[in-house]
Formats: C-alpha cells, structure tokens, sequence
C-alpha cells in the first residue's frame, strides 16, 4: 500500500461513495505525504525566473549552477540533513535556491516555514521583490497560495498561507516574530546580519530554530550568509562546526579535482584581463571559457567531521560565479580597485571570496596618520571618489 501513490490508491477504487470527488481533491491538496522529488527536480520543472526579479528570466535550469544541485537537494524530504549552512559570495545563486526550497515547500510538503531576514523592513522588501512573483510567475504556485495579509497588531510578520501549510516571513530584530508559531521548515537569510539580540531576547537564530524542535528529525534548517568579520560571524562559525564542504571542480588539462582558491588566480598587474586559473597540481593557466564545463563535472567533498552529523556545511566563493556573472577578469579587476582601503578589502573578501575579515582593532598610530595627509581645496572632490566621510578626534581631551 505504501508504495502506491494518492492517485493510484483512488484509482484502485479504495474509495468509492458519494462525494469522492471532494475527497479526492482534498487528499491531493493537503493529505499528500511528502514525495520523493527533490528541490532541484521540482525547480527545473516548475520553476519561473520572473524578468521583475531575474536577470535571466524564464524557466529556472539547476545546470546554471550546478553547485547549487546538492545544497538544493540537502533540504529535499528524502535527505537526511536536518541542517544546512551555507558560506557563500554574493553572485553565486544562492537566493534563487531558497526561493526554490520555498516553492517547492509549498507545491509538494507542505508545512508551517518560517523565513527570517536581518529586519522585518528587509522581510517586507523580500516578500514583496522576491516571494510574490516566485508564486506569480509558478502556475504550479499560483493556484495554491492565498492573498498576501499582514498579521498580528504589530504588523511585524508577513504570511502567506496555502493548503497544509503558512510561510511566515519576518526579521531577526523582531522577537514576536521569531517566537510567532512552530515551524517544520526554518530558512535563516543572511544570518550575518542579524542584531546579537531580538528585542533583547536573546540570539535571533537560537529562538528562531527553536521554533522546529517539536517537528525533530522531519525539520530542515537553511542557514545562508555572505560572511562579515571573524569571531562575530555567526555562518563562518555554523560552517566550522559543520563537514565543510569545499566544492571541486577538475582542472581542464589534467583532471585532478580541486576547489578553487583566490591566490590561484593570477594576472598581470594593472591587466586583469589576462588573469588566469592556475591548477594546483600542473600549474596549467585556465581560461574563463573552461569554467563552465568545470563546473558542471564539479562535486562537493567534505573535509571534516561535523559535531553534528545531521549538518552539511557548504563553503562557495565568486570564482565559481557562472560564466555571464562575475568573471575572474571582473574579480581581478575587483581586487585591484579595492587596494588602498580596509573598507573596500573587506567588502571584497566578504562578498567575492565568502571569507570574513580580521580587525587589526588598532588605529594607526599618531605620525603614520599624519604622514598620510593629502592636500585638497576645501569643497572639491578629488576623481574616483564615491562616498564622502569625515571624522574627528581631540587627543588633548576636553579643555
Ligand atoms: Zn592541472
């Protein structure tokens, strides 16, 4: 019996008394156990890019990026993983995969998912830019979800409710909103930049995730973040405790599998546009026009033992950005317009190479300030700035 479908079961004439219509609609919508398709199955079948919300709209193809295959499928039903963390650039498709979770939550396991940004502001934006055409532009969806309301008097919560099951978006600086109602599903977006407290609280991620207890090993937890500075970052220590995952890719020349890492990539100064991957093991210059079959014969490895077997930690930079995205000539470029300033640097290293930045925690000292004055005329900008600041100390103290 079990290994029949709801359709199937109907069909074996198991149910046959007035009414069975209804029933039979009501079984399909809201009694369906969850089925074997995973997230990226059910993404490339069902899944429209909205040209409001994509850069590359029409249907969604996992072959795009195809690292994102087995992060996807971690949070489908049939795989053990009960948490997910991932490390990850800015530029990789990470959101449009757990827009994909979501849809697919909806359409084929339905359940109560909570969905937390940084601020019920960035939660409202979110819903707004993201998960209204996600469901507008998915037939699949469409039918299945109900008009947008705002809930409870604070208005901290955004939802949207379909059969078996309510998706509940709010912030992580929001603790009604964290402590709204048990969740099966627990998607935590860019934890990195979640306050330390909720409302003071206590940490956003702890009360959020323990919102899914109750459900035990039927849960899924997504952690995604582009990393911010060591020893705050929440993902980086989520991905150390993890089995780190490093995606490899094989070097076009001589096959050995590696994953990719920054210092690998090489250029003439000043000339990004010669920059080159060079192979770890041959040394073999590779060209932008590789990466895409790289990618595809790509595989996650873990490198350690997780405290917890039931987390897969996933770690991705912006040199697997798929060809069309960021380039390594473009991160080339990147790395060279971001020297001479701390600010930019840890940008880049936070958002192009997924690493967090180590605070030196001292201020240059009085003379090596001094010494780096320059000479403007008062009310001009000097080429190629981009934000003004200013800042002022008196060492002497108050007089
Ligand atoms: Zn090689």
């Amino acid at each position: 019996m079990s290994a029949l479908t709801s359709d199937e079961v109907l069909e074996e004439g198991l149910f046959r008394f007035e009414g069975v219509d209804e029933l039979k609609s009501s079984w399909r919508e809201g009694l369906r156990p969850d089925p074997f398709m995973t997230v990226s199955g059910w993404a490339d079948r069902h899944r429209m890019l909205a040209a409001r919300a994509s850069a590359e709209p029409g249907r969604y193809r996992t072959s795009r990026t195809p690292y994102m295959r087995e992060i996807m499928d971690a949070l489908s039903p049939g795989s053990p993983v009960q948490r997910v963390v991932f490390m990850k650039a800015a530029q990789v498709g990470a959101t449009e995969a757990g827009n994909n979770w979501i849809g697919f939550i909806i359409h084929q396991a339905p359940g109560p998912m909570l969905a937390v940004q940084p601020t019920v502001e960035l939660a409202k934006r979110n819903s707004r830019h993201r998960i209204d055409p996600l469901i507008e532009e998915s037939p699949a969806l469409r039918d299945r979800v109900k008009p947008a309301r705002s809930r409870d008097a604070g208005n901290t919560m955004l939802s949207k409710e379909f059969n078996g099951g309510i998706l509940i978006m709010t912030g992580a600086n929001s603790a009604v909103g964290l402590r709204s109602t048990p969740a099966r599903y627990i998607f935590l977006d860019e934890v990195d930049a979640y306050p330390a407290s909720a409302d003071d609280e206590g940490d956003p991620v702890t009360l959020a995730e323990a919102r899914s207890l109750t459900f035990s090993h039927r849960r899924k937890v997504f952690l995604a973040s582009t990393p911010t500075i060591r020893g705050l970052s929440r993902i980086e220590r989520e991905y150390e405790a993890s089995d780190q995952r490093r995606y490899h890719v094989p070097c076009p020349e001589c096959g050995v599998m590696q994953w990719l890492k920054f210092e690998r990539l090489r250029w003439e100064k000043g000339r990004p546009e010669t920059a080159r991957y060079h192979c770890e093991a041959c040394e073999a210059p590779i060209g932008e026009h590789s990466k895409t079959a790289m990618l595809q014969e790509g595989e996650w490895r873990a490198s350690a033992t997780a405290s917890d077997p039931a987390t897969a930690g996933f770690h991705l930079s912006a040199l697997y950005s798929p060809a069309g995205w960021l380039s390594w000539q473009a991160i080339a470029r990147a790395f060279e317009t971001a020297q001479g300033s701390d600010e930019s640097l840890k940008a880049f290293r936070n958002t192009v190479l997924a690493e967090t930045w180590v605070e030196t925690g001292e201020a240059p000292d009085w003379q090596r300030l001094h010494d780096r004055r320059e000479q403007w005329q008062a009310g001009s900008v000097p080429a190629g700035g981009l934000f003004l600041t200013a800042g002022a100390d008196n060492p002497e103290g108050p007089h």
